[in-house]
């Protein structure tokens, strides 16, 4: 499939990214080398702020408790914001307003279980990785699609469910809808999309695993494919025009994900099968 061979030359464009983000002198394992809070050498959208832009309807990613935003990209970014010396503020909005948010530089961080694409990488610079997503296919359980290979097979006419603008969007507009394979119905919202499947408006949905298992547990019969359609490197996207915060807060990820931290915030959320 040719997404791999795209997801895999953007995996390497991460690691070089990240390779070329700790020039010697500033990086973090020398000795004397000052924490990242200590070299406050950025500006913020707001002073003394580091405003993150999410869509917390993505579990357990980011998704609300009762008001208030959680998950695990929103407590990796209070660990940034903490070692940046920076209160952390979450903006919740749609998750293709996202982009634009931080290109405008109303907000710093886009933290959204956002996957790097070549795309995005024009409008956007990604930090370095910090965790992997997986698109897979949610069906109902008397579902005659039963693998993905089925959405490409030759005839196949299905209707695809898949939140707008996300990875899933965009693939099975490439893979399905373009090649004449069936159409795709785009939600706002991954749950809208579930529900859609549920009373029967369409045949699957794509969407990423960890948000596909927290919907399945909550809406009866439904079920997720074994096979998986694309892998893909989520990171935090940032302004191309602000490079010290850039340098900061990659910085300051890359030593979170170094000490164990950013694992520990996973492996809270998400148990090893
Ligand atoms: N990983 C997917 C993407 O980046 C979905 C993210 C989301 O819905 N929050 O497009």
């Amino acid at each position: 499939m040719k997404k791999w061979i795209a997801l895999l030359l953007v995996s390497a464009m991460v690691l070089s990214v990240a390779a070329c983000g700790s020039t010697p002198g500033e990086s973090s394992k020398g000795e004397d080398a000052p924490p990242a809070s200590d070299t406050k050498s950025f500006t913020t959208a707001v002073e003394g702020k580091l405003t993150m832009a999410t869509n917390a309807t993505f579990p357990p990613y980011e998704y609300l408790e009762g008001n208030e935003i959680t998950g695990i990209d929103a407590e990796i970014a209070a660990a940034i914001a903490e070692k940046l010396g920076l209160e952390l503020q979450i903006d919740d909005m749609e998750f293709d307003s996202i982009t634009e948010a931080i290109k405008s530089g109303k907000a710093d961080i886009g933290l959204a279980g956002m996957t790097v694409t070549p795309d995005r990488q024009e409008e956007v610079d990604f930090t370095v990785s910090y965790a992997t997503g997986v698109q897979v296919v949610i069906v109902t359980q008397d579902s005659a699609i039963a693998s993905v290979d089925d959405l490409f097979a030759e005839g196949a006419s299905h209707v695809v469910g898949v939140q707008r603008n996300t990875t899933g969007d965009i693939y099975t507009t490439d893979d399905i809808e373009k090649e004449g394979l069936g159409t795709i119905d785009r939600y706002g919202k991954g749950a809208e999309a579930v529900q859609a499947l549920k009373t029967g408006k369409v045949d699957c949905v794509v969407i990423d695993n960890e948000p596909a298992k927290a919907f399945v547990a909550e809406v009866e019969g439904l079920k997720i494919l074994e096979t998986e359609y694309v892998t893909e490197d989520y990171a935090a996207a940032m302004s191309k025009d602000n490079k010290a915060l850039y340098d900061a807060v990659n910085a300051a990820l890359e030593e979170l994900i170094a000490d164990g931290t950013v694992k520990g915030i996973v492996d809270k959320y998400i148990t090893a099968e």
